[in-house]
């Protein structure tokens, strides 16, 4: 396979293939684990207000069924294609498996651009789209679980929700909220979901830096404060990632979106950026800050982090060699072209592959999933014991040591832990582990020079696992 030549698919299979060489694992069991399992490609019509109809192009793809349900974002663009879909749903899996998420992977695409499209006829291009997965067992609880991705959030979420069950059994009503994630809180979401793969990079990227051993070699000094930070869409991921790092003290030196780019090397409040965009209609004109019509260029500027955090192929074999920063952190599915990321390796930069990075956003879906099936808010039981334990604890040693703290004080040492806190902490668990087991495995194994490769591997493992223990590999 000649690399130019790539699809987007192709490129995952190609960053499996080497990742399968250091595996021992039979050919067979090797091909079934790459292969999509179920590839559900439709159309149906969408009536407009003067009576036309467009016909609309939709996909679902479940790509690995070791694990039920299966699990995956819907991405609304005009670019959705059944490769794209398949690579996003490898992807799927390769991520639950790494951060112990336990599903199946899958994605689903409707080939619209959301901007051209009103609420109302998005609502009915979501609710025809939900209908029709749900008459070919495309979606349910058990089966298939969707969540959002690139053009979708809350609110399709929700008429997912309300769909799904409209048109479920009195039976499996019980459970109809767990058959998507991402719904706003009223409709059985759970918080910190919408912020949770922004939360995800942040915390992945903030654990790479503390290892001063490898900072050294790509000549970074460790810790987040002070880190020059370019940030490529400011989206749903890449708007949380940034707020984030901003933070915790980092400077956000340039912001990209479709329409272009803004820098301004004393840092950009993401806040702010943000409010102007809302009221502007474009990042474009922030006060202080230089516009760039191409947005491209803004992956070449001087920082010591670049977090693509938009779509895929944005680094390619043309822009690799100029890219200055130290750590790509992969925000984005596939932002990194086969070509550019050997490219990359080559000079120096550390990739944090987006397989792990972005992971946050599966496994808070997960946290939420539970929250559906269990009927009950994480810390709901619990907060108050733990609340009153704390108090009792913080009198007694008050007593025994004559000293008394602040109110304040007090308080944020009595805090019980709210759904939040937990989901957070779950989360922040989740990062540090499967960052650990990437590293730890590249460290040990002879060859892997790279993240990514020791990612799949250890994803591959799993699911290699779970194939045998279904006997279907002895
Ligand atoms: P989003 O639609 O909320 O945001 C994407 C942003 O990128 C938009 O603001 C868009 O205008 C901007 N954009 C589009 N083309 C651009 C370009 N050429 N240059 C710069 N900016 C551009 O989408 P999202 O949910 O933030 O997803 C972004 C990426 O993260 C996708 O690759 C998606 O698959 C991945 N991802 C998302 C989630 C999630 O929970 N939403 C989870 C895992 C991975």
């Amino acid at each position: 396979m000649s690399q130019q030549k790539l699809s987007f698919f192709e490129t995952v299979m190609r960053f499996f293939d080497k990742a399968a060489s250091f595996t021992a694992h039979p050919s067979g069991l090797l091909e079934q684990i790459m292969y999509c399992n179920s590839i559900y490609e439709f159309k149906f019509p969408l009536k407009h207000a003067d009576k036309s109809y467009e016909t609309i192009q939709a996909f679902r793809v479940e790509h690995s069924h070791h694990k039920l349900p299966v699990k995956g974002g819907i991405r609304y663009s005009g670019m959705v294609n059944a490769d794209e879909v398949k690579a996003l749903a490898a992807l799927m899996t390769f991520k639950c498996a790494l951060v112990d998420v336990p599903f199946g992977g899958a994605k689903g695409g409707i080939r619209i651009e959301p901007r051209n499209y009103d609420r109302d006829q998005l609502e009915r291009i979501t609710r025809r789209y939900t209908a029709e997965l749900t008459k070919k067992n495309f979606i349910g609880p058990g089966v298939d679980v969707p969540a959002p991705d690139y053009g979708t959030g809350p609110a399709e979420m929700a008429w997912i929700a309300d769909t799904y069950a409209a048109m479920t059994s009195s039976e499996g009503a019980l459970d109809a909220a767990a058959c998507v994630t991402g719904k706003p809180i009223e409709q059985g979401g759970i918080r910190g979901r919408i912020e949770a793969t922004g939360n995800g990079v942040f915390y992945g990227v903030r654990h790479a830096l503390t290892f001063a051993d490898d900072m050294q070699k790509i000549g970074l000094a460790p810790g987040i404060e002070g880190k020059k930070i370019v940030v490529q869409g400011l989206g749903n991921v890449g708007y949380y990632a940034a707020r984030f790092f901003q933070e915790a003290g980092a400077v956000i030196v340039a912001v990209s979106e479709y329409d272009g780019a803004i820098y301004n090397p004393n840092g950009l409040d993401v806040d702010l950026v943000q409010e102007h965009r809302k009221e502007s209609g474009s990042i474009l004109n922030f006060p202080g800050a230089k516009n760039f019509k191409n947005n491209l260029d803004a992956l070449e500027y001087e920082c010591d982090i670049l977090v693509p955090a938009a779509l895929e192929r944005q680094i390619t074999k043309a822009n690799a060699p100029k890219i200055k920063a130290k750590i790509v952190a992969e925000a984005a599915n596939g932002p990194t072209t086969a070509a550019a990321a050997d490219i990359l390796r080559e000079k120096g930069t550390f990739i944090i592959p987006d397989m792990y990075l972005n992971a946050g956003g599966v496994t808070v879906s997960y946290f939420e999933w539970l929250k559906n099936l269990s009927h009950v808010r994480f810390g709901r039981i619990s907060k108050r014991f733990e609340e009153a334990s704390n108090r009792a604890l913080l009198s007694t040693v008050e007593r025994l040591t004559g000293k008394e703290l602040s109110l304040e004080e007090k308080n944020y040492i009595a805090h019980g832990a709210d759904e939040k806190d937990l989901v957070n902490s779950g989360l922040e668990e989740t990062m540090i582990n499967a960052y650990d087991d990437i590293r730890e495995l590249s460290l040990r194994t002879e060859g892997v020079d790279d993240f990514r490769t020791a990612a799949f591997i250890c994803a591959i493992n799993k699911v290699a696992v779970s194939y045998m223990q279904l006997g279907i590999f002895p």
